[in-house]
């Protein structure tokens, strides 16, 4: 677990950075961001056993787990966490179909994605709450970023303007590993146009943290993001 900002943690994956999850918290509301592949399910489960069993006080206790987007790499523990903490999972209102339709069975799931879609997804699960722009979870408020998926959402926290973007963009190359800001690949967006117009809403509120799905976090270099929002094709 790292502590990337207040009320902010980053799980520690293996191989770190590659895929991630975080956990937010506001008060007693404590909620997971996204949950992995179903090969990290192992992972996550114990991550969170540490943190709680670690919490001084005892009075931190998990209350929903949200989802940035429902890709195979981000819900694959979703069930198994619901289910072991018996929490709600929240996800943006178009990708709740799809998270309660199993990927396995979508008919997009054809090609490579098809291919990921049944390798590492999770289980079909009950979306208790279909998340909204202006919503409020642990803190953060819920903006609508669709493009990558048609219901991917984005947790900002305007206090610290720390921002939780799951894969609108990605924090390195996926095909070579390094770091660096990318678009999210074409075959595994659903509009590109429509996740360029997400980009630029979110670099609009010039975050100081930025938190990615796929990439260490980045926080403090918002020249990055500048250079980067100079070379993105309209
Ligand atoms: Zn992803």
């Amino acid at each position: 677990m790292r502590l990337i900002a207040p009320n902010l943690w980053q799980l520690s994956g293996f191989p770190p950075n590659i895929i991630n999850t975080y956990l937010i918290a506001d008060g007693n509301e404590v909620v997971l961001i996204d949950a992995g592949t179903r090969y990290m399910t192992n992972r996550i489960l114990r991550t969170l056993k540490r943190f709680f069993a670690e919490d001084e006080h005892k009075t931190k206790r998990l209350t929903a787990h949200a989802l940035t987007h429902v890709h195979p790499d981000h819900q694959g523990a979703s069930k198994a966490v619901c289910d072991a903490y018996g929490v709600p999972l929240w996800c943006g209102e178009r990708d709740a179909e799809p998270m309660e339709r199993g990927l396995a069975n979508s008919p997009d799931a054809q090609g490579v994605l098809g291919l990921l879609m049944r390798v590492w997804s999770g289980p079909a699960y009950t979306v208790a709450r279909r998340l909204q722009e202006g919503d409020m979870v642990a803190g953060f408020r819920v903006l609508d970023s669709p493009g990558h998926s048609a219901g991917h959402i984005s947790f900002w926290r305007e206090t610290d303007k720390c921002l939780i973007l799951g894969d609108v963009l990605n924090g390195m190359n996926l095909m070579t590993g390094l770091p660096g800001l990318n678009e999210p690949p074409v075959p595994f967006t659903t509009d590109v146009a429509q996740n360029r117009r997400s980009i630029r809403k979110l670099a609009a509120l010039k975050p100081d943290i930025i938190c990615f799905g796929h990439g260490a976090p980045l926080i403090q270099k918002p020249h990055k993001l500048e250079d980067f929002m100079r070379r993105l094709p309209m």
